[in-house]
């Protein structure tokens, strides 16, 4: 099916794939869940469309007095998205393209996320439509507190528990913890949010995880030799869009392991230097002047150029999007690491395969966050603090085994065709075509969620 579709696709242009493409996330996480549920012909219909929607949403409007003195009105959302193996877990963002439809996509990619790697919680996102860019850091902290009052008991230690996400930082959740702190009188709320800073219960490992389970990921990957002619991150060339928590982190981790880091973009613009940026003095040039562009000694290019650049790995660590329809076939990487949240659409995906470009999709890829906001929360509830090493080791291990389990699901799933075809019912039945590695994650996950809430049965 793969193939028809991309014969036919090749036969329209760029601009018509672009204006064809839905790419409105809500329904992209919907397909990729689709996509996945077909290879799973026990799952009932009505369990299907139960899983694949969010069980909350909420919307809240709200008022802050800017510290100009006008008074200006806000929009957030958090949106429950599946709390059968725990908790709802995942980040709060803050951006002025921030849409219902957006937190209700990557609370639904926090569900499998956290099945994929694991860690036992259900998964949730919020955001605030607010551009922090034109926001000082007082307005930032009255939308932030106004915003966890007014969720009140929709987030808490054992229902949903926010992290940082686009825009928000250690900063934030210390704000987020104070609010919660301040309506809960009396009570230990520590485990309320986490990426708090270290002095205020954080963990030690918590600001680099994303990036670090990035790396073990694509390290597995590696050694499991799904990448031809890549055997590991030594002179491995790197490119890197998006120059924030996750990317700035990724390439200092990737040029540790002695990668060449070939690009950085953020929202800026973008820089190249064919022998190795040193990703040091891209965080000093991006904090000095808000961007990594002009960064001494490097070139600058379009963001276009960036995604189109010969190398080993691309790590998209922006926005959702990013490789689409129209612009897949000029990927020159030999593999996507996606550090971002569905940076990648499907019709990229399709285009991508084709090329024997090796996906490591988000729900693994960057699953390193959330499992180190496990090993927070778990160390507030316990009132312990692990050292470094205990932190870097057990993230290790629960990238490196979900890397594993994930590579393993793709080999079972596409040695097994035949046997999943024939108990694929229905004159309707799609003929199934081989899994990519997403697809193999969402299978991964939506089995052991859907386990789960087979096993306590459907209340009451
Ligand atoms: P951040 O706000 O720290 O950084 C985002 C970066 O992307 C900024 O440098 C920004 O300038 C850049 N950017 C935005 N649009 C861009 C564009 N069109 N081209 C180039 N650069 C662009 O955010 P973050 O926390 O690093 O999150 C980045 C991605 O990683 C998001 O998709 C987020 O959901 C995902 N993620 C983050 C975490 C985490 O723990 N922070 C965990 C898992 C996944």
């Amino acid at each position: 099916m793969a193939n028809a579709t991309l014969a036919r696709a090749s036969k329209v242009s760029k601009k018509e794939k672009t204006t064809r493409e839905d790419l409105n996330p809500y329904r992209i996480a919907q397909l990729q869940f689709d996509l996945a549920a077909r290879y799973i012909p026990d799952l009932k219909k009505g369990l299907i469309e139960y899983l694949k929607r969010p069980a909350r949403a909420v919307y809240i409007e709200f008022p802050i007095q800017t510290e100009r003195g006008s008074v200006r009105n806000f929009v957030g959302f958090r949106v429950l998205h599946n709390s059968v193996r725990g908790p709802g877990k995942g980040g709060i963002r803050y951006h002025p393209k921030v849409t219902a439809d957006e937190v209700r996509a990557l609370a639904s990619w926090m569900t499998w996320k956290c099945a994929v790697v694991d860690v036992p919680f259900g998964g949730a996102k919020g955001g605030i439509i607010c551009n922090p860019k034109k926001l000082t850091q007082a307005d930032l902290r009255r939308i932030t507190r106004r915003f966890i009052s007014e969720l009140g008991d929709d987030i808490g230690p054992h229902t949903d528990i926010p992290a940082p996400d686009v825009n928000t930082n250690a900063g934030t959740m210390a704000w987020i913890y104070d609010t919660y702190q301040v309506m809960h009188p009396g009570q230990d709320s520590l485990a309320v949010v986490t990426g708090k800073p270290l002095d205020i219960g954080g963990s030690l490992g918590r600001r680099e995880a994303t990036a670090r389970g990035s790396l073990f990921a694509a390290q597995r990957a590696i050694e499991r030799g799904l990448v031809d002619g890549l055997d590991s991150l030594e002179g491995a060339t790197v490119v890197i869009q998006g120059f924030g928590n996750a990317g700035s982190i990724a390439a200092e981790l990737f040029a540790e392991q002695g990668a060449r880091i070939l690009a950085v973009s953020d929202t800026g613009g973008a820089v190249f230097k064919g022998r190795g940026l040193d990703p040091a003095l891209a965080i000093a040039h991006k904090r000095e002047t808000g961007s990594v562009a002009g960064l001494d000694g490097a070139r600058n290019i379009s963001n276009e150029e960036l995604l189109a650049l010969e190398c080993d790995i691309l790590i998209p660590a922006a926005l959702e999007n990013q490789i689409r329809g129209d612009n897949a076939a000029d990927v020159r990487a030999k593999m996507i690491v996606e550090a971002a949240n569905g940076p990648t659409t499907p019709a990229a995906d399709e285009i991508l395969e084709e090329n024997g470009v090796v996906v490591l999709p988000d729900i693994l890829a960057n699953a390193g966050g959330v499992t180190v906001s496990y090993f927070e929360w778990v160390q507030n509830l316990e009132h312990q603090q692990w050292d470094l090493e205990e932190v870097n080791d057990k993230l290790r291990r629960k990238m490196v085994r979900a890397t594993e389990e994930v590579i393993d699901e793709q080999e079972r799933v596409n040695g097994g065709l035949d046997e999943i075809q024939s108990r694929v019912k229905g004159k309707s039945a799609p003929t199934l075509g081989l899994v990519s590695l997403r697809t193999a994650a969402f299978i991964l996950a939506i089995r052991r969620v859907a386990n789960v809430a087979l096993e306590r049965g459907i209340w009451p």
